[in-house]
């Protein structure tokens, strides 16, 4: 931490800042300039509140020199983590393709998706059995009864599954029907429910919250880390901002800044990001090009009677589509898609 004290703090509150510092166990090494007095605290608090030396006469600002969050940080770990999916790698070399609908509504449909996805060269299929929706009113999912069938589907056409987790009374549920357990945006600090979902043993997808910052959400992955489970993939899904003409804006400046700073695997879903059927591929194909590990896609056999998010969903020859422009951009950075 570094503390620059005021021009002309007096030598009194230089000495009362050392001494507060000294108290809170930091080593400070003074260094004082022809205007300034600088002071450099280290030690080992990661979760120090700064505010304690901020409010402090004669100080004027405070930098926090290391991260907050331990496991999650690339000085930690220095190679990157390969997160592993039954028998899917991600992480590693192939930008891996998560697509399925947004919720699963039948058997016939999540058949229908997975045959699609699978054939079109997704390895996970997504799709949520437990909705988070904005409204009571709106479909909340079927239930165990959707993890069944999804279950189904994924061994039928040979794909892991990936679906949501939003309770942890769920939590056995998850372990008998599911690979990898997704913790959706609204979730993100729910702090009880990824201390939970680290404790499953499942690989856990935890997508960014709409208005968190990349070390709020690195924070999050903390907590299933902590939990020692090292399987934890990150998903840029898009920010609240300003804009009103995308549902989300797609951050995907997060994706080189987070892979600076953490070894986890991070993967962009442009179908929540940009919220708009037509404008998804060309987010797609921007995602694996700012060198994401993968892609979480909404795809329905027919978008316009789903019941939740068929707006951003793709018929499957959009998703076809999709999967063969973005094998370009891949292979053109030095990747793959299957
Ligand atoms: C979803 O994946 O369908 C979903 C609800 O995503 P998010 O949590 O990103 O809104
Ligand atoms: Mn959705």
């Amino acid at each position: 931490m570094v503390v620059v004290m005021d021009i002309g703090a007096g030598e009194a509150q230089i000495e009362a800042v050392i001494a507060t510092l000294n108290d809170h166990g930091f080593d400070v090494h003074r260094s004082s300039g022809s205007q300034r007095t600088v002071l450099g605290a280290v030690g080992v608090k990661r979760d120090f509140d700064k505010r304690h030396i901020e409010l402090l006469d004669g100080v004027y600002t405070v930098h926090r020199v290391s991260e907050p969050y331990k496991f999650a940080a690339r000085s930690w770990k220095e190679e990157p983590t390969r997160a592993v999916v039954k028998d899917v790698i991600i992480g590693g070399e192939e930008v891996i393709v998560m697509a399925g609908p947004c919720s699963v509504e039948s058997e016939e449909q999540i058949h229908a998706s997975a045959r699609a996805v699978a054939a079109a060269g997704a390895r996970i299929l997504r799709g949520g059995a437990f909705k988070p929706r904005s409204s009571p009113y709106s479909f909340q999912g079927l239930g165990e009864e959707g993890l069944v069938m999804m279950r189904e589907a994924a061994d039928t056409h040979g794909l892991a599954v990936v679906t949501e987790l939003m309770d942890p009374a769920h939590a056995d549920l998850m372990a008998r029907h599911t690979d990898m357990v997704q913790i959706g945006a609204r979730n993100m600090q729910n702090f009880p429910l990824l201390r939970v979902a680290g404790q499953l043993g499942l690989p856990v997808l935890l997508k960014r919250g709409m208005s968190a910052s990349i070390e709020e959400w690195l924070m999050s992955a903390e907590y299933i880390l902590a939990e020692n489970n090292p399987n934890v993939v990150l998903c840029e899904r898009g920010i609240r901002t300003f804009e009103t003409m995308t549902r989300n804006t797609l951050d995907l400046s997060a994706v080189p800044v987070v892979k600076a700073r953490s070894h986890l695997p991070v993967i962009v879903d442009p179908s929540h990001g940009i919220g708009i059927r037509n404008k998804v591929l060309p987010m797609a194909r921007a995602g694996v090009a700012a060198g994401a590990d993968g892609l979480m896609i909404e795809v329905h056999p027919d978008p316009d009677v789903a019941l939740s998010d068929g707006p951003q969903s793709l018929h499957f020859p959009q998703f076809d589509e999709l999967m063969r422009q973005v094998r370009l951009i891949a292979e053109a950075i030095g990747r793959s898609v299957a």
